[in-house]
């Protein structure tokens, strides 16, 4: 971190220590003007004229809203829905998040190899205090796992209590189901890069078991870095998993029997809904199961990957 940056830290730190006391902050316009004067110093770290927040520092600083009290997640909330019939020739929705990324809101350099340049956005990312609820509980950040040459990434939603302790995504019950598929497809955990939308566990009550589901406006926060990370490794095919991952993604919340076996669009990258793989070791009926491998083979298809015919029959009624 350079002395301009440690700097900046600093003085959000202390605005960030006034304003959690409940001080109004003010600033004379000749301040503000001062501010919005000031050119662009680090790379990376930019004022822009309209007023003294960049995306960048809004990202360190973070949104300025009330904490609403978390609610523990009902099993309800966790349902794929299944009633509605699949329409493949719906159109997609138009990606939430299709704008280019603004330079100021990397985190990472745009030089380097791929591996450079996500390990150097895991230090920004693990230090992370924008959603401090989420940081206060937290046991660690969970950056993201896999081949940063990957062609295929999957996307879940969140961290749950294994992964936060762990510090590797999808690592649970869960997490096991997901690297069966990923095998089954004939790659290696390793091969593929695994993320989530949302890096933090979300915050339970305290004493309160179980997971809950991210807010949006905890996605869209963090959203920035998951657009970096895609940025960076271009795969050449994301899986969402899960509705709460299409939300974070496109701000779609169509149910999942209308999103899967189709492609989508994020940023430029093609991209394939299926259901969570919790949503699988809920529902462990076999039907449900050819319907995330249908998904798969779909995805292989577009990687141009061959297809055994025992992969073509996994999961058919005997
Ligand atoms: N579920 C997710 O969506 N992500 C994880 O990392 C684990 C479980």
């Amino acid at each position: 971190m350079s002395e301009f940056e440690s700097g900046l830290d600093l003085v959000h730190t202390a605005l960030r220590d006034l304003r959690d006391r409940g001080m109004v902050l003010k600033a004379s316009a000749e301040a503000l003007e001062r501010l919005a004067s000031v050119p662009a110093v680090e790379k990376g770290v930019s004022l822009p004229a309209g007023g003294p927040r960049s995306e960048s520092v809004a990202r360190e600083v973070g949104p300025v809203r009330p904490v609403r009290p978390s609610s523990a997640r009902t099993k309800d909330e966790n349902k794929e829905d299944e009633r509605a019939p699949h329409v493949p020739s719906r159109p997609a929705p138009v990606p939430a998040a299709a704008a280019p990324l603004p330079l100021d809101s990397r985190v990472a350099p745009l030089e380097g190899t791929k591996a450079e340049r996500l390990a150097a956005m895991r230090g920004p990312v693990l230090a992370c205090t924008i959603c401090q609820h989420l940081a206060k509980r937290r046991t660690q950040v969970v950056f993201g796992v896999g081949n940063p040459e990957a062609e295929l990434m999957f996307v879940g939603e969140a961290p749950g209590e294994d992964e936060d302790l762990q510090g590797e995504p999808f690592v649970g019950k869960a997490g096991q189901l997901l690297t069966k598929i990923i095998e089954t497809m004939g790659f290696a955990r390793g091969d593929v890069y695994i993320a989530n939308v949302l890096k933090c566990r979300p915050d339970m009550p305290p004493g309160m078991p179980g997971n809950r589901k991210p807010k949006p406006e905890e996605m869209k926060t963090c959203l920035p870095y998951l657009r970096e990370q895609i940025d960076i490794i271009q795969p050449r095919v994301i899986v969402a998993l899960g509705n709460t991952a299409m939300e974070g993604l496109i701000g779609s919340t169509e149910p999942m029997a209308r999103l899967r076996h189709r492609w989508h669009d994020f940023q430029g990258t093609p991209l394939m809904a299926t259901y969570h793989p919790a949503y699988l070791l809920r529902n462990q009926a076999q039907s449900e199961k050819r319907k995330v491998w249908e998904d798969m083979l779909m995805v292989l298809e577009r990687l141009g990957r061959p297809i055994t015919e025992k992969q073509q029959n996994y999961f058919l009624p005997k």
